[in-house]
């Protein structure tokens, strides 16, 4: 069989005869979102091979807890989020928009579908109705998101009594996104709490709507254009409208990023990791 190349058809240039030509600065965009942007951690999202050919993730995969997603990297970076829950009359307000932020983020960051943004110094409040578990003989609950500070804490000791009022320190302590209750709550695994914290806002990039956006540049030095990338633009949803609430309490994700294996891969295969 003979491989005869198609040239595509070619298109007349448009005529720029007296047109002004105006370059997009590359740096004065980069500059804006170091200047005004947030500080922010990126956690790259890859899909997990668990899910194979059915698309459906195993519920006990270690990897991405049951959710089919893995997110490894974290990266420190700065980015313009902005609200767009801006609407306030009744007829505009869905689901759908609700908890939504438009991001703009510089080409070196790559962001990409269901990356995991996290604005460092931003603070949301949330309330969750938490499960007790156990957790290697101690009694525990799991939050959605890291909590910064838990305003408030309550146990609920059935429907025909009174919250009772948990004291830190005494009644529990917390790291991270677990909250461990004291020896007092050991088997009473029956037991529900309701929090209000205050943590740092999370999204999940659900659309990228500026993917690539290039830009032909005059290079100073050379006198040629150069196509450089300019910053792109994302549709980020809050992670608890991506993710079931369940999807957050299972486990502790284990660290993906760069996978120290000892012993070589065909070890892992074999043995597995510990
Ligand atoms: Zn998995």
């Amino acid at each position: 069989m003979s491989s005869v190349e198609k040239i595509p058809i070619q298109r007349p240039p448009a005529s720029t005869f007296r047109k002004a030509r105006v370059d997009l600065d590359k740096t004065e965009f980069d500059a804006l979102i170091e200047n005004k942007g947030y500080d922010a951690y990126i956690d790259k999202a890859i899909k997990c091979p668990c899910l194979g050919r059915g698309h459906h993730a195993r519920l006990d995969c270690v990897n991405c807890l049951g959710t089919g997603w893995i997110f490894i990297d974290r990266t420190k970076t700065k980015l313009v989020s902005q609200s767009m829950d801006t609407s306030t009359k009744y007829e505009g307000w869905s689901e759908l928009n609700y908890g939504q932020a438009r991001i703009t983020a510089r080409d070196v960051d790559l962001m990409g579908f269901m990356d995991r943004v996290t604005i460092i110094d931003g603070s949301a409040t949330t309330t969750q109705v938490l499960e007790a578990m156990e957790v290697n003989g101690s009694t525990v609950v799991r939050f959605i998101y890291d909590p910064k500070e838990i305003t408030d804490i309550y146990v609920y000791a059935g429907a025909d009594k009174k919250l009772q009022r948990l004291i830190e320190g005494t009644d529990y302590s917390h790291s991270g996104n677990t909250l461990t209750l004291s020896s007092f709550f050991e088997d009473k695994l029956d037991i529900r709490l309701v929090a209000r914290y205050t943590h740092s806002p999370q999204f999940h990039v659900v659309e990228m709507y500026r993917e690539a956006m290039t830009a032909r540049i005059k290079n100073r030095n050379t006198d040629q254009d150069e196509v450089v990338l300019m910053p792109v633009g994302a549709i980020a949803r809050r992670s608890h409208y991506v993710f079931d609430e369940e999807d957050f309490l299972n486990f502790v994700s284990p660290d993906n990023s760069s996978p120290t294996i000892l012993g070589g891969i065909e070890y892992v295969l074999n043995f597995g990791l510990s």
